[in-house]
């Protein structure tokens, strides 16, 4: 029995015939399940809508074997893909439905009202959900950038996200990028015995400097100011040839040189968005369109896994007490009303100052 007093939903109850959602969530990622728990666990029927075949986000698809070490109450950290299973598995025990492999596709309006409220219809490339909130958790990253040159090997040691460790253990890499996440592929390698070349295209890595001096003290190679010119098949390894002429031979290459970003999705939401591109929220993660809430990366400069729980929360309890409570109870209403009274105010003292 929890501690914490949920309002289950039931059991038996046929999500499939359900005439809307309460809300709707479009991504898996740390904002989308942290938010599915916290709207189930308060009764609400809510969907999760994830492009990708597994939950997880970022952590299960990044960076799934890497020891993540800021979670608090995880001293001996824990994999990402772990965090990512316990996370999904707790949203499933809350009777979250999800929906894999489907992508958000618009957003549109409707003229059905339930319960006082004006439904919103998700069309997703597989189907159309109404629903009463929908929150937009969908993460700032999507695909992973690609390299031609590489690409064009087709081949199955080429990765664009991290591999399973035990996969290049004593192996040769070559690590292409200087972010962050291309250095901690390196990190991770080294610790595996593998041996590291680092392919940087800048003249200095862009990525954390105590990343850099971890990779080459554990005996890690960091090619600077040079780039993967061509690579062909040599026996069972993959020969590549840089742009200052150096040659690397490797068993795995892994490319880790930014994203796609799901702005494009963005424009399409037809939210208003800050200038760098992310979405705008108020301090209730509500966007420029009522009823909609974006949690996560999506916004904002601290892009963490707990800061992304702890939006996913706040916001399903925001949409919770929208549906829940009436109008005059609703504190975000009434600031709304207060404010709106306020500028009235304001702009009223300043005509009757102009005309005297
Ligand atoms: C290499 C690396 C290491 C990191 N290490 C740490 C760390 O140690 N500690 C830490 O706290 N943070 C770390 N982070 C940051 C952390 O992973 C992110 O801040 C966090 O994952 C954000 O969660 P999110 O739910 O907002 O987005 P995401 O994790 O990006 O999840 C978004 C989900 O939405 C899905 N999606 C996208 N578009 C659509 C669509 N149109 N329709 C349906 N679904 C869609 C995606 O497939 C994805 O599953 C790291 C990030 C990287 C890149």
């Amino acid at each position: 029995m929890a501690d914490f007093k949920v309002t289950e939903l039931d059991e038996d109850l046929d999500f499939d015939s359900l005439a809307y959602w309460d809300v709707v969530i479009i991504g898996a990622g740390p904002a989308g399940l942290a938010a599915s728990l916290t709207t189930a666990h308060r009764g609400l029927t809510t969907l999760v809508i994830e492009a990708k075949d597994k939950p997880g986000g970022q952590p299960q698809f990044l960076y799934a074997d890497k020891k993540i070490v800021d979670i608090p109450g995880f001293p001996d950290g824990i994999s990402g893909e772990q965090l990512s299973e316990r996370t999904y598995r707790q949203a499933v025990d809350a009777l979250v439905q999800f929906r894999f492999n489907d992508e958000l596709v618009a957003i549109e309006d409707t003229d059905q009202q339930e319960k006082g409220e004006q439904l919103k219809r998700v069309v997703t490339r597989d189907g159309e959900y109404l629903c009463r909130k929908v929150l937009i958790a969908c993460g700032l990253l999507h695909f992973p950038r690609k390299l031609p040159v590489l690409d064009a090997l087709e081949s199955k040691s080429v990765f664009y996200k991290v591999p399973k460790i035990g996969d290049y253990d004593g192996q040769q890499v070559v690590v292409v990028g200087g972010g962050d996440s291309a250095l901690d592929a390196a990190v991770m390698a080294l610790e595996r015995s593998a041996k590291v070349d680092v392919v940087v295209r800048e003249d200095v890595p862009v990525g954390k400097a105590d990343s850099v001096d971890r990779v080459r003290q554990s005996g890690g190679t960091i090619h600077l100011s040079t780039e993967v010119a061509s690579a062909e098949y040599q026996g069972g390894a993959i020969a590549l040839t840089l742009t200052d002429g150096t040659q690397l031979t490797a068993d795995y290459v892994v490319v880790q040189i930014g994203f796609l970003s799901a702005k494009e999705t963005f424009l399409r939401l037809d939210v208003r968005l800050n200038d760098d591109g992310s979405i705008a929220v108020d301090p209730y993660f509500e966007t420029s369109r009522r009823g909609i809430f974006a949690i996560g990366d999506v916004h904002g400069d601290i892009k963490l896994i707990t800061v992304a729980w702890a939006e996913g929360i706040q916001a399903a309890i925001y949409a919770f007490k929208e549906i829940t409570s009436p109008y005059w109870l609703n504190e975000k209403r009434l600031r709304d009303q207060k404010l709106t009274m306020i500028g009235e105010k304001i702009t009223q003292a300043a005509r009757v100052k102009a005309s005297s």
